[in-house]
């Protein structure tokens, strides 16, 4: 019997050397066959003496992982090249789909790895300032393999929560509308001069950023190699840098270390706007006659959520000394 295989899923970045980690580096140079797009595959030239190179199209995912069994089955180190991180709309995924139909376990001769990159939305966050230091999440406007209700509930929830965004896949020359309902949607929750990034081939020959507006948005040059960055109701634009506050505002006058903490504030504790700060203020509003369902309206929170919060006995709201790490500020 020869040697069990390898599959290697290998995220290299956003598209630069000094950006792909040692691992994504020695994993390829390990492998016996590399697997990915031309572009990826230019980038580690200089690994890819000796060994067999696959360079493969865009819509080859399942073929791809397919063969990749295959190979690692016959007992080759295979490695599948992704562009930033490979869990991230990246071959991961496909690859385990494949995997378990051919019913492959953690316990088979062939192994797998993961090697993690820089996503996209890392590459492109560390060109534009900081616009996701605080809560965000990613959302892909290809509509090839998810239906558009979909993508459509999932923008219209994350407008209305105050995510910050990063838009994947934005558009491409036979999608050009989903740019455009992306932007409808976001503007019935959010401020027409939210701030937004669009961020080109991030660390890659041709890369180039815009800073606009979300009502500005669908109008600018977004394509294929294009994340859009869209900021949240606190997100602002200075001397050309897009951030998005963590929230120290909330706690401290000033922002230097000693700053004085705002009245009813604590270093080191939950905000008094925090949950259980905010449990009790709730508790208090009701003893004096508000209904759960005007809390409910007010916060906009569901009034089942409430009414069920509530009902929880209040001594687990008492916060016991050192519970909280020292070193959150
Ligand atoms: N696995 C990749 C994402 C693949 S989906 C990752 O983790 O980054 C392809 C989309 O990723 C593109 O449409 C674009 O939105 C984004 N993208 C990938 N590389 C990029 C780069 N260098 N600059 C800007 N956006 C990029």
């Amino acid at each position: 019997m020869s040697a069990a295989g390898k599959i290697t899923l290998v995220g290299i970045g956003p598209g630069s050397v000094e950006h792909m980690t040692a691992r994504a580096r020695s994993a390829i140079a390990e492998a016996d066959v590399v697997v990915g797009y031309v572009t990826y595959i230019k980038l580690v030239a200089d690994l890819l003496e000796g060994k067999e190179v696959v360079r493969k199209g865009m819509t080859e995912e399942l073929d791809r992982a397919v063969s990749a069994l295959e190979a690692a089955r016959e007992g080759k180190k295979v490695a599948l090249i992704s562009s930033g991180d490979a869990g991230v709309y990246g071959m991961a995924g496909p690859t385990y789909e494949v995997l378990f139909q051919a019913g492959w376990t953690p316990d088979d001769a062939v192994q797998v790895e993961i090697v993690p990159g820089a996503s996209a939305l890392n590459a492109c966050a560390a060109l534009v300032g900081a616009p996701l230091t605080h809560d965000f999440c990613a959302i892909s406007l290809s509509d090839l393999l998810t239906p558009w209700p979909v993508i459509a509930r999932r923008l219209d929830a994350v407008a209305r929560a105050d995510f910050v965004v990063a838009l994947y896949n934005p558009k491409s020359g036979r999608r050009t509308r989903q740019i455009v309902e992306a932007q409808r949607l976001f503007l019935r929750h959010r401020r027409a001069d939210t701030p937004v990034a669009i961020v080109k081939s991030a660390y890659r020959r041709r890369q180039n950023l815009v800073f606009t507006t979300l009502d500005q948005m669908s109008e600018q040059d977004i394509g294929m190699l294009s994340t859009v960055l869209i900021g949240n109701s606190s997100t602002f634009l200075r001397n050309g840098l897009m951030v998005t506050p963590r929230g120290y505002a909330n706690k401290y006058d000033g922002l230097a270390q000693g700053g004085e903490t705002r009245d009813g504030e604590k270093p080191g504790r939950s905000l008094s706007t925090g949950l259980l700060g905010w449990l009790h203020a709730l508790r208090e509003q009701v003893d004096a006659g508000r209904s759960v369902a005007e809390l409910a309206c007010e916060h906009d929170l569901p009034e089942d959520y409430i009414a069920a919060t509530l009902a929880e006995p209040m001594d687990g709201a008492v916060e016991p000394v050192g519970a909280e790490d020292a070193d959150e500020r």
